[in-house]
């Protein structure tokens, strides 16, 4: 430890780093900064930093609100980018009490919690790739974000007309000047969409690299003049984004999912998982789908998901396996999208998987007919249930699932419906321009 706080100090002073970002995320999922000088290097390594928890919302009540954060030193990074006051690094940050304990409110620490219940059943990693898909948008003469896309490209579109694909390549590189192994980076379905996908990673590694890469994409998309959004579905009719995530968990650096005597070459571990998420998927959709605007994208006709069912053949169910096998062996779970928190999400999905495990629950038949195409009576005879339909929904069931309450800890848990209920409240009683255009002249 001693060794790693002599590096980033000496890192700090090769670099000329002037000021300090110590993230963390809320439940909300936002990113929040305390930003200090470097002057106060030695008390930020000393886990001494301390901040007003009550000014965040619902994250403490006022009667604990001194919060510490405690760096992980792994994390260290120094943006590449300049400032006019120096380079800026980062190191993101644990949230203690006063007394020394994690704090239960703190997504990041409560994900660690459920990795630690995880290596209790004997698996070493779960790993994340996730594949998420932004919108980039002009600014008005404001310097506000408008729906216009800037570009007419289309699926891995190579013509001259993809202009956000110059923005979209600088953002490549600057990701890459971060240590992101980028697989993959291309134009999605939509207009004015893209997808960059990033290696897979154990995943409180991953988890942070997404929030490390919204705020690069947004970084950089400012300097083009545009605005990148990760809202799910910005513009009705054109895909909304998604954001999948593929899934595995490895034993001594070994994939468990991956088992060369079975037809398919998954193992059992693999299928309990998979019954798991099957199982429990109304309820983590609370919190992988957790905006009111996430279920205007979860329609058919746009690749996302509204069915509760998994192939090994088709791209639209809910759950996909994808046909690599051995190491790349894995689940890909397509409903998410990217305004999740991936801290709660990911202990979401990782405790109904467990659960599927512990309960060595079967997986109901796959699905290899085309879902869409099927009648509502022939859907219910094959036991495919639907996602929920709106975040209303899917906070009724999120809350009566004991499973959820398990992975989130009383503290999210509560905080997270109580907060969904509300942003509900709010919507519900909006009179939406779908309502004008439609009733106001008919009746
Ligand atoms: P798609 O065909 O769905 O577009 P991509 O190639 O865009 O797939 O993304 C696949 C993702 O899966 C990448 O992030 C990749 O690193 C990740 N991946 C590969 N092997 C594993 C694994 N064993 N566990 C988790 N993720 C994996
Ligand atoms: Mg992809
Ligand atoms: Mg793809
Ligand atoms: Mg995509
Ligand atoms: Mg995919």
């Amino acid at each position: 430890m001693d060794k790693k706080i002599a590096e980033i100090k000496q890192l700090a002073k090769e670099e000329d780093v002037h000021f300090l970002r110590l993230m963390f995320t809320d439940i909300l999922g936002v990113i929040k900064n305390v930003e200090v000088p470097i002057s106060q290097l030695d008390k930020v390594l000393e886990n001494k930093m301390m901040f007003d928890g009550s000014s965040i919302e619902g994250f403490v009540r006022i009667e604990e609100s001194d919060m510490y954060l405690y760096p992980d030193l792994d994390t260290w990074l120094v943006f590449p980018w300049e400032t006019s006051h120096g380079k800026v690094a980062r190191l993101i940050c644990d949230v203690y009490t006063p007394d020394g304990e994690p704090f239960a409110g703190d997504p990041r620490g409560n994900l660690k919690r459920n990795l630690s219940k995880m290596k209790e059943l004997g698996f070493t990693a779960f790993n994340l790739g996730a594949e998420p898909e932004f919108f980039l948008f002009k600014l008005d003469a404001d310097n506000k974000p408008t729906l216009n896309v800037n570009d007419d490209g289309g699926y891995f579109d190579l013509s001259p007309t993809d202009l956000g694909e110059n923005c979209r390549r600088e953002i490549v590189l600057e990701l890459e000047k971060l240590g992101f192994e980028i697989e993959a980076s291309h134009h999605e379905c939509a207009t004015g969409q893209h997808e960059i996908d990033f290696k897979y990673e154990d995943v409180l590694k991953a988890c942070d690299e997404i929030q490390t890469f919204k705020l690069v994409v947004k970084t950089i998309a400012r300097k083009h003049g545009l605005h990148a959004t990760f809202m799910p579905k910005p513009i009705h009719g054109i895909a909304g984004s998604g954001m999948h995530c593929n899934m595995s968990l490895f034993k001594n650096g070994k994939n468990v999912f991956f088992d060369e005597s079975d037809e398919r070459q998954l193992s059992q571990t693999a299928y309990h998982f998979l019954a798991g998420l099957i199982e429990h998927a109304r309820s983590y959709t609370a919190v992988c789908n957790p905006l009111v605007n996430s279920y205007k994208r979860l329609v058919p006709g746009y690749e996302a998901p509204v069915y509760v069912a998994w192939s090994g053949r088709n791209r639209s169910p809910l759950i996909r396996i994808p046909a690599s096998r051995g190491m790349s062996t894995r689940l890909e779970l397509r409903s998410v999208d990217p305004s999740a928190n991936p801290y709660l999400a990911m202990a979401a999905l990782l405790e109904a998987g467990l659960d599927g495990i512990r309960r060595e629950l079967t997986p109901p038949a796959e699905v290899n007919q085309n879902i869409y195409e099927m009648t509502q009576e022939e859907r219910v005879a094959a036991g495919i249930k639907d996602l929920p339909s709106t975040l209303h929904n899917a906070v009724k069931d999120f809350k009566k699932d004991d499973t959820m309450k398990e992975a989130l800890g009383e503290h999210i848990f509560e905080s997270f419906i109580a907060s969904k209920e509300q942003e509900w409240a709010d919507y519900r009683e909006r009179v939406t321009q779908w309502e004008i255009d439609t009733y106001l002249t008919l009746y």
